[in-house]
């Protein structure tokens, strides 16, 4: 009995000694609050850098008017387009409505400078589209053109509307307190209500009007550097976009499980894995997926979903590393649920002093597969946000209908005005 004691009480020893190397070795991915609350505030900076007049055009964090204004009670160009305009096309068929003229609205989850609901140029293109002759143009007139050269139907669109905007509409229709959207997925994001005086680019002061701040843009002017690892450097190296979107490279979905193969790379070159054994699989880029972190972190079957996986790349995993592998996973999804408590921190800080009150009521729309999918990262996400913006009682709402939902409710609103004006 004793015995058996002590073996547990030596292998607790072990397993607290093993872990508190693995927080060492990446020390520079773990933050302190006040290394977030650093964050926090530079975040404001930006924002308010994008809002004015003279910042805006160099400022990374691009804060796009999105011209909605309200929340609702209750591969090549012609080829993407024309793809889009063959699955309304479809739609319509299946629907039998095909000779009638529909008002359309989308949803595109990229960021495009607004001057109106239904004109929407894309700046540039992010996660991993390139379809060239897109950036610059806008992407109404292209589905336009699309849906005129078939000929087969007819189609008014008459809103395009961001992932996060989207999100922020069909969550509002549920609870009005919702004024935020924000994306955690493939790619990271996010939109809230502003004060239209503190919009410089739109003309107007009364009313608020949803900004989409394309938030992953984040650090571009080097504003994140101190916090950016080798491995963030190595990931944005090998994208297709070097230079852009890093604060999204270290937080977004898309990026994680490469992350994490690369930290297990340099660790088992160094002999602190797998007794040093490295494996073609294991050097292979995109061997690990996000959707493996969510797996390895699970508490019940994590570690031996974590042996399964590290198994199958090769490198006879034991026990220990298996352990170690969970502590890395942990320490990146970790990291950027830290990361975006602090830039959500930054909105909620900012949508309170806007409202000037001393505390916080508000909604936050959420949506994307990293934290749906995640079993630790929703909770953490809340608490982080919680500590950091203390005086506020933050709702998050799951977003159940995606964000197209959104793009629908946009679309009805626009349709209601214009008829309201012809009559
Ligand atoms: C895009 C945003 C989008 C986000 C989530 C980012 O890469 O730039 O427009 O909202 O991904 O999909
Ligand atoms: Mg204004």
């Amino acid at each position: 009995m004793i015995a058996a004691q002590l073996l547990a009480y030596y292998f607790t020893e072990l397993k607290d000694d093993q872990l508190k190397k693995i927080d060492k070795y990446l020390y520079s991915m773990r933050f302190s609050d006040e290394t977030l609350r650093d964050i926090m505030n530079r975040f404001r900076r930006e924002m308010e850098n994008g809002l004015g007049n003279d910042t805006n055009p160099t400022a990374t964090v691009k804060m796009l008017p999105t011209f909605v204004r309200s929340i609702p009670d209750g591969s090549a160009t012609t080829n993407l387009f024309d793809h889009v305009a063959e699955c309304l096309g479809d739609f319509m068929e299946k629907q039998k409505i095909k000779d009638k003229k529909l008002p359309v609205g989308f949803t595109f989850s990229f960021p495009c400078a607004q001057t109106k609901l239904d004109e929407a140029v894309l700046v540039t293109w992010t996660k991993k589209f390139k379809a060239s002759g897109v950036e610059g143009a806008d992407v109404v007139k292209l589905l336009n053109k699309a849906i005129k050269k078939r000929g087969d139907y007819e189609a008014d669109i008459m809103a395009v509307v961001n992932d996060t905007v989207g999100t922020m509409m069909t969550c509002g229709f549920d609870d009005q307190r919702c004024e935020v959207g924000i994306i955690i997925g493939t790619g990271t994001n996010a939109c809230y209500m502003e004060e239209l005086r503190h919009i410089d680019l739109v003309e107007g002061d009364e009313g608020r009007m949803c900004i989409n701040t394309e938030w992953g843009a984040f650090g571009d002017d080097g504003s994140l550097e101190d916090i950016r690892t080798e491995f963030d450097r190595e990931i944005d190296r090998g994208s297709v976009n070097p230079g852009k979107q890093l604060f999204e490279k270290m937080a977004s979905g898309m990026y994680m499980g490469e992350l994490v193969r690369l930290i297990l790379v340099k660790m088992a070159k160094e002999g602190l894995l797998f007794e040093g054994r490295i494996t073609p699989e294991l050097l292979t880029k995109g061997k690990i997926e996000t959707k493996h972190v969510s797996a390895i972190e699970k508490t019940k079957e994590g570690l031996k979903k974590c042996m399964e996986i590290l198994t199958r790349l090769g490198v006879e995993p034991s026990d220990e590393d298996c352990l170690a592998v969970q502590h890395v996973c942990t320490i990146v999804s970790f990291r950027s649920a830290n990361l975006i408590s602090a830039t959500l921190g930054g909105i909620l800080s900012r949508l309170k002093e806007n409202k000037g009150v001393a505390r916080l009521r508000t909604t936050v729309g959420i949506d994307g597969s990293l934290y749906k999918m995640h079993p630790q990262y929703a909770r953490r996400l809340h608490k982080t946000v919680r500590r950091l913006v203390p005086d506020s009682d933050v709702r998050f709402l799951l977003s159940e209908s995606g964000s197209a939902k959104g793009a629908a409710m946009v679309t009805a609103v626009a349709y209601r005005l214009t008829e309201q004006a012809r009559q």
